[in-house]
């Protein structure tokens, strides 16, 4: 009879032999998905003997695996910002990266507060948030959690990302503070038009937050065969120079921001932060500046040392 550690075993010689890379850990997270149990469970359980139906359905996994699909399709969920997210084919898989997105927004969202405190203001203002192309919501759903001031909309122009963002939603229990839209980048705000955007066209949103597709269509071929072949191109393809997005995101971004209120200092009107790939900080942060809508643009590096989030303030 075959045990934990005989099938861990096989499962890792499988993967190495289809070349991949994370083979062992792969095997490990795919059997403690099987059993739904945590990882440490199988360290303490080598010897004990494997279920006829879980070796099949293990099997079954590990052969998905082979041909490179990402283990977070196969057990459908992905961790981000220590949360649980669902993720779908349909959806982007979270990054880690993005984390550095979503601490930069609560940092402003802490100093807003913090703002609207000195001026010893009564009124309770919500933080009017636009996560653009949220995918599986992790953005939205992480930053309403942390946040409970926060009233985020969020846009995708896929209704199955939709779906999937509205189940994390529940699932984490922000969905009150959420709402969905369908289109792309600021259609579903086209024309701009009350509440979205007051009379002026003075912006409704504080934050405009995004991680956008950034990678150059010619640089997809070269990645790896778990993002090429099985993440949504979409979520991926940046156009030609991986910018064209994020132009447009910039392009609009002036008009759906709030400014910033007379008297109060600069750096109190809407903030914009954007995810970008790598090697595009300074072009990303002087199409910011060639609006001559935002100043203070600043970019943020990541763990890596890669400038991963530009940020700036509208004037
Ligand atoms: N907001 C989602 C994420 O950060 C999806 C982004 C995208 O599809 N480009 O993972």
């Amino acid at each position: 009879m075959n045990t934990i550690r005989d099938i861990l075993n096989w499962a890792a010689e499988y993967l190495k032999s289809h070349n991949i890379p994370s083979a062992r850990l792969d095997s490990e997270v795919l059997f403690s998905f099987i059993l739904n149990k945590d990882h440490t469970y199988l360290y303490t359980n080598f010897e004990k003997p494997i279920l006829p139906e879980e070796h099949k359905k293990f099997k079954e996994l590990i052969e998905r695996r082979g041909k490179r699909e990402p283990v977070s399709y196969i057990t459908g969920e992905k961790e981000f910002w220590s949360l649980k997210f669902k993720v779908t084919k349909d959806t982007l898989i979270p990054r880690p990266e993005t984390e550095i997105l979503v601490q930069a927004v609560l940092d402003i969202i802490i100093s807003k507060k913090l703002e609207v405190f000195n001026l010893q203001s009564s009124i309770f203002n919500p933080i009017h948030i636009l996560d653009i192309g949220t995918g599986s919501g992790n953005i939205a759903v992480s930053i309403a959690k942390e946040s409970p001031e926060s009233n985020v909309f969020t846009v995708d122009k896929s209704d199955s990302a939709l779906s999937v963002a509205k189940e994390n939603a529940i699932i984490h229990n922000v969905a009150g503070r959420i709402t969905f839209l369908k289109g792309d980048l600021y259609i579903p705000f086209n024309p701009p038009s009350p509440p979205f955007v007051k009379e002026g066209k003075e912006g409704l949103f504080d934050i405009i937050v995004s991680n956008p597709p950034y990678i150059p269509t010619g640089d997809i071929e070269g990645l790896m065969p778990e993002v090429r072949e099985w993440e949504p191109k979409r979520a991926l393809d940046g156009g030609k120079d991986g910018l064209e997005i994020i132009r447009k995101i910039i392009k609009d971004a002036p008009l759906f921001l709030k400014p910033a209120p007379a008297g109060l200092k600069q750096g109190s009107g809407g903030f914009l932060a954007l995810e970008i790939g790598f090697g595009q900080g300074e072009e990303v942060s002087h199409i910011i500046s060639g609006t001559d809508k935002f100043h203070n643009i600043k970019t943020i590096k990541d763990l890596s040392g890669i400038e991963r989030v530009v940020t700036a303030w509208k004037r």
